[in-house]
């Protein structure tokens, strides 16, 4: 078995696509679907999970196919295009293509950082819902923010370094631009939302 944190470092991607499609890795089978392959990470991301993986050139059931070959540079440049400007707040994506049974693959994956409550990509916030993807709500985007905000956030919270749990934070840092909550576990951990 292995562990949780860190499955996707440490799997290769050849082991990844074995394993099919979850709710952090989907497959798209040309990178024509380019769209709605970078929708999908949006909505991996906003998940609790906050993260995945789109594998291009793999057919739904795992069949790898490959991608164009012919157009391979300009694709990766109108992706990574599309990466930069549609992702708001802006989402940092690694890239790789690799070959996977002779045929060539192109692998993006992104983590949500913990201070982000969500991702739009243009324009739209997108969640996953099993293997599927739907837009957020406003009254979604506010429970979000609300409950991934840390400023606003009314507890428990938990230290992300010892684990330790707390029901309320009452640490300020007073500075020239005036009183500020601050995370800080004795530990050296910081404090976020337990739920
Ligand atoms: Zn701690």
């Amino acid at each position: 078995m292995k562990g949780l944190s860190g499955m996707t470092q440490q799997s290769s991607l050849k082991e990844l696509v074995q394993r099919g499609e979850s709710q952090t890795l989907e497959f798209k089978k040309s990178l024509s679907l380019q769209r709605e392959g970078l929708e999908t990470l949006c909505a991996m991301v906003n998940s609790d999970l906050a993260g995945g993986t789109v594998v291009f050139g793999v057919e739904e059931n795992g069949t790898v196919c490959g991608i164009e070959e012919g157009n391979l540079d300009t694709a990766q440049r109108s992706l990574s295009q599309a990466i930069r400007n549609k992702f708001d707040p802006p989402l940092i994506v690694q890239m790789e293509v690799e070959e996977l049974n002779g045929e060539k693959v192109l692998a993006i994956s992104a983590k949500r950082s913990r201070d982000v409550p969500y991702h739009e990509y243009d324009g739209r916030a997108w969640i996953r819902q099993g293997s599927d993807k739907r837009r957020l709500s406003l009254a979604e985007k506010q429970q979000l923010t609300g409950r991934r905000n840390r400023d606003s956030h009314p507890g428990p919270w938990r230290c992300d370094r010892c684990g330790s749990w707390v029901g309320a934070l009452h640490s300020f840092e007073i500075s020239n631009e005036g009183m500020k909550k601050t995370y800080k576990c004795g530990c050296g951990g910081e404090f976020w939302p337990a739920t």
